[in-house]
């Protein structure tokens, strides 16, 4: 199936090990789902992990269709369950930094350095090798356009099928398995497979930009956003030197690796 060789591709290009444990963040969307069927039918050593954001009906629909999907591949599946673990919902967390410390920030980019925090931590304690996620062609192009657009190339440096530039003991390897897959192919695949799997957006995304960006994404062939994120693996040395490298370090208040004294996460949640 042209799917599977593309993605096979991609985990050559990135040599992933079967030796290694790799986990999957499962959202309860396609991507991820397709993510995971996949690693597993080829065999590598995974583990599920969702964050459940709390975020109502929604939510309780990606949690049935995530743990249906983990019994179904008989994989482990480990739930961080935010509210607990944090004491409030996602859509709470994200307002109370949208009229405090994060004004003007968006839903997802409070969500998404969020989520990245909480998944280095939990994967690093569940000793795994690496995090998988499911980000495809569809939004990679978006973002590198995106990047573009506002001026800011650099900002793709670390991009890829697999993390650039980053070691660190504590920081764990995040791949991107669909990264060179279009999203139409992605759906069409998990339809054909019958993954169990929540096909309605999310009702938070709501970032503007991205929604005119990938309106204009949308109108592109498969061939057009394959053929940009082919120049962006060429340009990548590039953009590696437009960026100025702050050394790794370890957030003062969390502990978790960032480039600045007070990490992202830190910077938002004032503690
Ligand atoms: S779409 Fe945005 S707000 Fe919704 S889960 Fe993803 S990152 Fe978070
Ligand atoms: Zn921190």
């Amino acid at each position: 199936m042209e799917l599977e060789q593309k993605v096979k591709q991609t985990l050559k290009k990135i040599n992933l090990n079967k030796k290694e444990k790799i986990l999957v963040a499962l959202s309860g969307g396609k991507d991820s789902a397709v993510t995971a069927h996949i690693l597993k039918k080829f065999g590598f050593d995974i583990e599920g992990f969702h964050i459940d954001l709390g975020m109502g009906e929604y939510s309780k629909r990606c949690l049935v269709a995530v743990k249906k999907l983990c019994d179904n591949l008989g994989i482990n599946l480990h739930i961080y369950n935010i509210k607990k673990e944090m004491g409030s919902s996602m859509c709470y967390i994200r307002s109370a930094i949208q009229t405090g410390q994060g004004k003007g920030l968006k839903n997802c980019a409070i969500c998404g350095v969020i989520k990245k925090w909480i998944m280095n931590r939990e994967a690093r304690k569940l000793k795994v090798n690496k995090i998988a996620t499911g980000h495809n062609l569809d939004d990679e192009t978006q973002t590198f356009l995106m990047n573009i657009l506002k001026g800011s190339p650099q900002l793709s440096a670390n991009s890829g099928a697999i993390t650039r530039n980053i070691s660190d003991k504590k920081f764990i390897t995040r791949i991107k398995p669909l990264f060179y897959t279009a999203e139409e192919d992605i759906k069409k695949y998990s339809k054909k497979m019958k993954l169990p799997v929540v096909y309605e957006k999310c009702p938070c995304l709501l970032d503007s930009y991205r929604k005119e960006v990938r309106h204009f994404t949308e109108s592109l062939t498969k061939k057009e956003k394959e053929n940009i994120m082919k120049n962006f693996d060429r340009l990548s040395d590039k953009i590696q030197k437009l960026k100025v490298e702050e050394k790794l370090n370890y957030c003062e208040l969390c502990g978790e690796p960032s480039r600045k004294k007070i990490c992202k996460m830190c910077q938002m949640v004032k503690r």
